[in-house]
């Protein structure tokens, strides 16, 4: 099973949906990825889109920011005596 969330997906208009994070329902969504299980003998391709709601994709994205940006302050080891 793969899960893919993208910060730009495709221009989906805004639904009224389920956001897949939290427990919010019937609220303004965007799509924001999928799960996604690839094909193989005895079982076909699958594709689920995942929905977020307007707060939950900013949380996202703020997640992925924070998950690349440097170090606030750079590691300086103490000088030896
Ligand atoms: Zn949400």
């Amino acid at each position: 099973m793969n899960i893919h969330l993208a910060a730009t997906h495709a221009a989906e208009p805004p639904a009224l949906g389920n956001c897949f994070r939290c427990p919010r329902r019937g609220v303004q969504t965007i799509r924001v990825g999928e799960i996604s299980t690839p094909g193989g003998p005895g079982h076909t391709a699958a594709e689920t889109p995942l929905f977020a709601c307007r707060t939950c994709e900013q949380e996202l994205i703020v997640i992925h920011q924070r998950a690349h940006e440097p170090p606030a302050r750079r590691y300086v080891p103490a000088r030896p005596h």
